[in-house]
């Protein structure tokens, strides 16, 4: 049976060291959110992925993300995928160290039901274990 995390939107994902990579569309959508043009969101909201080859949002000084506000997302309408995605998505070895969503087993289609309400995905493939 799969399990599917539940986040209890504690931010810690939003606090640690890493990159929010965005696509053109997300971009352009986060522009439009915040009442921005899409380069003046680029230049205040962004910069160059670790890859080099698109953008990811800027950090503020303390290594958070540049939206996080206290305990809120200021962009959790719109914000990207990769965010929506974790933990379900992707995680890394150990993360539940770290994130405090709750591990709950489900079956087969609730864990589509679910990840599809989190994320906006229809994922066929089931996670391993
Ligand atoms: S965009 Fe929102 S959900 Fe994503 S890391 Fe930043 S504050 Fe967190
Ligand atoms: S995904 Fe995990 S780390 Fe991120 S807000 Fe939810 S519970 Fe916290």
């Amino acid at each position: 049976m799969p399990i599917f995390h539940e986040c209890d939107r504690c931010t810690a994902c939003c606090r640690w060291p890493g990159q929010v990579k965005l696509t053109d569309a997300e971009t352009a959508r986060l522009a439009t959110f915040l009442g921005l043009g899409e380069d003046d969101f680029i230049q205040r909201f962004t910069r160059v992925n670790a890859a080099r080859n698109g953008l990811a949002l800027v950090d503020q000084p303390g290594g958070a993300c540049v939206f996080l506000d206290g305990g809120d997302c200021r962009v959790n309408p719109v914000k990207p995928q990769q965010c929506r995605d974790f933990p379900n998505l992707w995680s890394f070895p150990g993360f539940e160290q770290v994130c405090r969503a709750k591990p709950v087993t489900v079956t087969a289609d609730e864990w589509r039901r679910r990840v599809k309400q989190a994320t906006g995905r229809d994922v066929e493939a089931l996670p391993k274990g």
